[in-house]
């Protein structure tokens, strides 16, 4: 039995306590989307809320105890529960000191973005919106809270949060605070990597990852946080592109759609793909350029570049492996070329082929009719694959003693073998007991009896 939202209200109302509901619920919730309630600000001390969530008997993780945040097991939901802040940052340190502040409203002004700085109260259901942040959710703005450089100094990481915030919502992001993270963009070298990391993995999985790319490019903090992207900027290419390597990139990126499976593997290998492209180019006899070789030169750059973001060693493996293989060009009527294809991406040829599907979305011809052809083809492959796993010999080991009189050997494995795959290519009935007799007794009678056994 846990702890209803209503016995939680009721408790801090009794200890005469302030519980608001604050941050991206309520954002989320402006704008209509699914979520749950799962931060609050309180003015209760960390200890209290710790002895008051005891007192209810609810599940508490207090890891976060020195940070102000108790966790809180509420209708079998983790929620946050975090003291009121206080002004806190001074500018350049990584880890800022906790103050407690007094208020909800001085809680509310240490918030990053307007959207981010509502606050609605738990118990009377007020609704506390300081900084028109509603406004700006109807608008589909991100604007920081007070004065966005110094904003942005006191905790550099807001500038990547607007970022990923701005590619995952949808969002624009306001001038005056585009200008403020413009300024100040050289402090994300002080972030740690992890922290970084993380961000990007999310802009990259937003809704609109080429918002969130277009961003980093423009306000420079590519050159701070993915310098080894920065030389696709730029870097021409032949005529069969519409785009420099840059805006083919953020294109294919763009192009792999937020219902794949495998979405956050798929934007890591699109934004990597052609990372090769710029160290590899020359000119062609012909005047285009050439980029031979980039998918090989760009799995061994990625492989450096996803070791330094701290991405996940297996992560980083199948970026790798899809980076290497996204020029394979099977042909789809070949069935030894799509056997082959299938081998070499070890497993992830759907992977694959929504790489290349996404690769070829910038291309000046048109090649859906290609990669449909080749999905049929490995679907076809792998059908017959788990036919031939499944497919049975009408006859079984016990059947071939009796009607040869033979003892048990390395014969009856043969012979089931040839009739499975008789089986397989249509030529024999599964259950055809008779049928398969008849052709066991030919195969048998081609061979001396007693020379195996
Ligand atoms: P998400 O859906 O990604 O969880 P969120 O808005 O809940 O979005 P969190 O990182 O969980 O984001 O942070 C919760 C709230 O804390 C934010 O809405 C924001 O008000 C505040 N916040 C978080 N990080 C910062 C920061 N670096 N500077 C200022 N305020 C912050
Ligand atoms: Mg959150």
């Amino acid at each position: 039995m846990g702890t209803s939202r209503r016995e939680l209200v009721e408790a801090f109302r009794a200890g005469a306590h302030q519980l608001w509901l604050v941050g991206g619920a309520l954002r989320d919730r402006e704008l209509g989307g699914p979520g749950y309630d799962h931060d609050y600000a309180t003015s209760a001390l960390p200890e209290e809320v710790e002895a008051i969530a005891a007192g209810l008997g609810a599940e508490v993780v207090t890891v976060g105890k020195k940070f102000g945040t108790i966790g809180v097991l509420v209708d079998g939901r983790w929620t946050e529960i975090t003291t009121f802040r206080g002004d806190s940052y001074s500018a350049g340190t990584r880890w800022p000191d906790v103050r407690f502040g007094t208020s909800i409203e001085e809680d509310l002004a240490r918030r990053d973005f307007t959207v981010n700085a509502l606050a609605e109260n738990a118990a009377t259901g007020q609704l506390l919106d300081l900084f028109d942040g509603r406004n700006d959710i109807r608008r589909r703005l991100l604007r920081a809270v007070g004065e966005p450089a110094q904003r942005f100094r006191e905790d550099p990481l807001r500038i990547l949060r607007g970022m990923r915030f701005a590619s995952q919502l949808d969002f624009e992001i306001e001038p005056a605070t585009l200008d403020g993270m413009e300024q100040t963009i050289g402090l994300l070298s002080t972030l740690s990597q992890e922290r970084v990391t993380s961000e990007l993995d999310r802009l990259l999985q937003g809704r609109n990852p080429g918002r969130g790319l277009a961003l980093l490019r423009q306000t420079g903090a590519l050159d701070v946080v993915l310098p080894e992207l920065a030389p696709m900027d730029g870097c021409e290419q032949n005529s069969f592109h519409r785009y420099d390597v840059w805006l083919h990139t953020v294109a294919t990126v763009q192009a792999i759609g937020p219902a794949e499976p495998n979405l956050r593997l798929l934007r890591w290998a699109a934004l990597l793909h052609d990372i090769g492209k710029p160290a590899v180019r020359h000119r062609k006899a012909n005047g285009e350029w050439g980029f031979y070789r980039h998918e090989v030169v760009g799995a061994l750059l990625a492989e450096a570049m996803l070791d330094r973001l701290k991405l996940g060693r297996r992560e980083a493996v199948l970026i790798q492996l899809l980076i290497r293989r996204h020029m394979d060009r099977p042909d789809p009527g070949d069935r030894r070329s799509v056997r082959r294809f299938m081998t070499r991406c070890e497993g992830h040829w759907r992977d694959l082929v929504a790489l290349k599907r996404a690769d070829n979305a910038s291309h000046t011809y048109d090649d859906d009719p290609y990669h449909h052809r080749l999905e049929v083809a490995c679907k076809e492959a792998e059908a017959s694959d788990a036919a031939l796993l499944r497919a049975d010999s009408p006859l079984t080991g016990d059947d071939l003693v009796a009607i040869f009189g033979r003892a048990p050997g390395p014969w009856i494995g043969r012979i089931k073998q040839r009739l499975s795959a008789m089986v397989l290519d249509g030529d024999l009935a599964p259950g055809d007991r008779e049928h398969a007799e008849r052709i066991a007794r030919g195969l048998m009678g081609r061979h001396r009896p007693g020379t195996h056994g």
